[in-house]
Order: structure tokens, then sequence, then C-alpha cells
């Protein structure tokens, strides 16, 4: 009998739009940073956004830094962050001199825990100047990032009231979230600045890029300055410190071809996500990732939680669906507890430590079809029901 054909996680999924796209940077020499697809990525991204304005980088991680950095956050600062997230969140923050405040996510939504930080700021800060100090090392805290977990956002009417309290301004990690929208308001109208990555596990990708969207014209300006070295002409001259963070037209050439799909791979992974769902429901031994009544999600990943009594571990089966010839995973380890952040400031992380451990993410690319689901779905009975008897 010959092996079944191996089941990834989440690929990209690309084909001859992409190529003609690409084949037209070829033919007209504009493959660098310059050229039409970049200005049309941008126009895009941010009109499915409803923002103004949009600025491509050439990572999820450089928007997040740029986004900081050009919102003044440095050295001396705290950004308040869920530690339940990918690590690039709490890098981009490292990157600008600031520091993490890591909170606690809420068990609805798995995003930040929005009661956590009204409490914390109302008992730990103090205001000064206008400004929001942290009241035993002095730290200012400079802005909330909220993470969109899974492409659900955060409970943004709760962290938008918080953030007017303090006059502190929204960095939203809408990295899986692309095309949501949330209480019949697109996604950029959620924060002061939304970042997105066009990673090759994101719904779409560049290949590798990133994109800030938002409203406020001199602060968009600002950051595509900043983000293409700060030249003021085209003779060598800059009037600040730069970053050569700027996508190029291949990659944009890419994105503008997936843009274009994005309505058919937001169907495809929601059908992916309700049919493991279903499958899984009435379980005692799992149960499926959280879905708020009261938001959309983009379902960016799909998979379930392991219960506390299971009789096996998240590792056991993730290796025995790998020997199927199917990609599992366990899924974020918390800021917290790695290594470059474990002396940042920590909130009590009661539903973070206790759910991380025990999630198995599944295969979810856009191009899954309904007997790789239903073979997947058979093995993962078939080892839950295995340990069980
Ligand atoms: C993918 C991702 C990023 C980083 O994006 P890159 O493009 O890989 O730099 C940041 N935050 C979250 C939540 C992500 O999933």
């Amino acid at each position: 009998m010959s092996e079944p054909a191996r089941i990834p996680l989440a690929i990209p999924v690309v084909g001859k739009e992409e190529a003609a796209n690409l084949q037209k940077c070829i033919d007209d020499n504009f493959v660098s940073s310059v050229g039409p697809f970049v200005t049309d990525f941008e126009t895009r991204i941010s009109a499915l956004s409803g923002a103004a304005h949009g600025v491509a980088m050439g990572s999820g991680t450089q928007a997040l830094h740029l986004a900081l950095h050009c919102l003044g956050v440095g050295r001396g600062d705290v950004v308040a962050l869920p530690s339940f997230t990918f690590i690039a969140s709490a890098n981009a923050i490292a990157h600008t001199g600031a520091r993490p405040w890591l909170f606690d996510i809420d068990a609805e939504s798995w995003t930040m825990h929005a009661g956590q930080l009204a409490e914390a700021l109302r008992e730990k800060a103090e205001r000064r100047d206008g400004q929001t100090f942290l009241k035993d090392g002095g730290e200012r805290v400079a802005a909330i990032m909220p993470v969109y977990t899974l492409g659900t956002p955060a409970d943004m009417d709760a962290i938008g009231a918080i953030a007017r309290e303090y006059d502190l301004p929204i960095v939203a990690d809408a990295a899986a979230a692309i095309g949501l929208i949330y209480r019949d308001r697109k996604l950029g109208e959620l924060a002061t600045l939304t970042c997105y990555s066009f990673n090759g596990n994101k719904t779409i990708t560049c290949g590798g890029g990133g994109m800030v969207v938002g409203d406020d014209d001199a602060l968009l300006r600002r950051i595509r300055h900043v983000s293409t070295t700060a030249r003021v002409s085209s003779n060598y001259e800059h009037d600040e410190v730069g970053y050569n963070y700027r996508m190029t037209n291949l990659q944009a050439a890419v994105g503008c071809a997936q843009v274009e799909k994005l309505p058919t791979f937001l169907a495809a992974k929601e059908r992916a996500r309700r049919a493991y769902d279903a499958a899984f429901s009435g379980r005692d031994d799992i149960s499926a990732f959280p879905s708020p009544s009261d938001r959309e999600s983009t379902n960016w990943f799909s998979g379930f939680v392991l219960s506390n009594n299971a009789c096996v571990s998240v590792e056991e089966i993730c290796s025995a669906l790998q020997a199927r010839r199917i990609e599992a995973r366990p899924f974020w380890i918390p800021v917290h507890m790695q290594a470059p952040f474990s002396d940042a400031r920590c909130e009590d992380q009661q539903l973070t430590e206790s759910i991380w451990r025990r999630i198995v993410t599944l295969p979810c690319s856009t191009n899954l079809t309904e007997s790789e689901q239903a073979r997947v779905i058979e093995e993962v009975l078939r080892i839950l029901d295995g340990a069980a008897a």
C-alpha cells in the first residue's frame, strides 16, 4: 500500500495569478522597493481595513517595531501586551528599547484581559503631566498592544475606553486577523495603528511582509519616511536614524494576487474550523478553541484544547499524527516563559499558564480538502479513543 500524502499544518497557497504578477515585475524591471504593486497593495489593504493609509514593510515584526518607534516608544517605557502571543510582538517592543508589561488573556477569546489591564493601571500607575507612569519602577506606560489571537479581535470596546482614559495609543497586532469586521467596524478603525503580517503561514502571504495601517496622515507619513532610511532627497541626505524596512515590488506582486483570493481563503478557514469543532464536540477529553459570541473571527488556526484529565499529552498526539503524515503542533510558549523576557513585568497569568501546554493546532491550509480533513479527524479520534481505552 502506498503511503498517504502528507498533510501540512498551514502552507502558502499560491498559483498562476501570483506567477503572472511576478513575471510582470521581471518584464518591467521593478523588482525592488519601488514599483506599482507596492502602492497597489498598500491601497487595497488599507481600504479593506477601513484606514486612510498603509505602509508596506518587509515583515510584521518590522511593522510593529516602526509603529511603536514612530509613536515615540523607547527606552524607559513599557508597552502593555498579552503574554500569550508569538514572540515577535514582544521583540518589536524590545527593538525600540522599551519592555513589555505582560498581561493574561480571557477565557472567552484568548485575547488581552481588559479587566486585568484596567485594574493594574488603576492600582499600579499614576498620571503625571498628561502621561502615565508605574508607581514602583517609574517606567512610562507608552502604549497598549492587543493581539488578535487566532484572528479574533480583543475586546476593543473595553480596551478603547482604557486607552482614552489614560490617553494611550493602541498598536494592534493583527497578524492573524486580515479581513475582519468587528461589531460592524473594520479592523483599522479599532486602534491608532494596526499591523499585519504576510508571512508564509498567515491567511494571505507575500512570502514575507507586513503593513501598518492607520488614519493619522502625519504619523503614517513619518512611518513611511523612517522605513525608507529617513531619506529627504535622492542625494543621500537623511534627517534621522532610519530603517531599511520597505517591502519589495516582488513581495507586493504576490500580495496583490493573494488579496483577490482573501474571501475564498477566509471561507476555507471558516469551513475547516467548523468541521473540526463539529467533529470534536460532545467529548470531555478535548474542547474547541474559543469563539466569542459577540465577535467574528478569521479562524486563522484550527485545533483543540486537551482537558486537564486527558489520558494523552500534546506531544504524544502530535508525534502520533506525525507518524501518520499529518502535521500537528503545539502553540505559542508564553512570552514570560521565554529567556529574553523572563525578567519582564508580568501580571498574574492564570489562564495563560493553564492552557498553553494543552493546545494542539491541526492542518488548516486554505487548500485543505474535505477528504484530507476527514483523515485528520479520523486519526485524532483514533488516538484519543485509543488513549482512553
Ligand atoms: C506572524 C506573527 C507576527 C510576526 O510577523 P512576521 O511577519 O513573521 O514578522 C507577529 N505577531 C503575531 C501574533 C504573529 O502571528
